[in-house]
């Protein structure tokens, strides 16, 4: 099984419109009122559960969840086959996102500064550009997945007028950003967050979607905590527990 992360309450009347990850009340695996799968054993509503198929290894598996996130822009977006597309980041996120959107037959290339996160992309038949020697042709639609604030401010200047940017990835700190530029240039913004899993459980189970080469390493829960470090450190992929 693996499990979605947001626990809607099913009452509300966002629930009743079909938005369980938007619940108000909802509380959230590991980040919020509920607590994460660091552990032997774990407790979520049967609702949120999937099958896994037999044919994907767990640590296929745990891929979902991320994958699923990459999925809900083609929920959101729909993208031309013949569209350029620019997926600014090149950590797990920025190499699944760019894998699902290559599954519509537009061209994506994935923008980045790690020469050898880069190269695992060429592995999945991407196409890359590396910071900062690259200088941008306007993009149709540019995913934005690095996490930065600096990379909010490049993906904005490679979105073509009329274009799309995609804001995947949560800027914690607050920041100073002129938003001019996007009324000038009639850009669509949309935020995206978590997405759906049977979309992404297909992807893995028919191998549309590579994912073992992102995993770093995988420790015992009883190191945990040399996990955390592992995942910590500058330039790392997915760190795995096994309970
Ligand atoms: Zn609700």
């Amino acid at each position: 099984m693996v499990g979605e992360i947001n626990f809607a309450c099913g009452r509300c009347p966002a629930c009743a419109r079909g938005l369980r990850r938007h619940c108000p009340q909802r509380r959230v695996m590991g980040i919020l009122n509920a607590d994460g799968s660091f552990a032997e054993y774990v407790a979520l509503p049967t609702a949120n559960l999937h099958l896994v198929p037999d044919s994907l290894s767990d640590e296929e598996a745990v891929f979902t969840e991320p994958l699923a996130a990459a999925f809900e822009i083609l929920e959101q977006v729909h993208l031309q086959p013949a569209d350029t597309v620019v997926v600014l980041g090149d950590g797990k996120l920025g190499l699944l996102c760019a894998q699902v959107l290559r599954l519509t037959g537009a061209a994506v290339c994935v923008v980045g500064k790690h020469p050898h996160k880069l190269a695992l992309a060429q592995r999945f038949g991407l196409t890359t550009a590396l910071l900062p020697s690259w200088s941008p042709q306007p993009a149709d639609v540019v995913v934005e997945a690095t996490g930065s604030t600096s990379g909010l401010k490049l993906a904005m200047d490679m979105v073509r007028p009329r274009g799309t940017l995609v804001l995947k990835s949560t800027v914690a700190e607050p920041h100073h950003l002129a938003l001019a530029p996007l009324v000038i240039h009639e850009v669509t913004v949309v935020g995206s967050r978590c997405g759906p899993f049977p979309p992404a459980l297909r992807a893995l189970a028919q191998r549309q979607v590579i994912v073992t080469p992102l995993l770093d390493a995988i420790y015992p829960l009883a190191v945990g905590a040399d996990a955390i470090a592992h995942a910590a450190r500058p330039g790392a992929l997915k760190v795995l527990l096994r309970p």
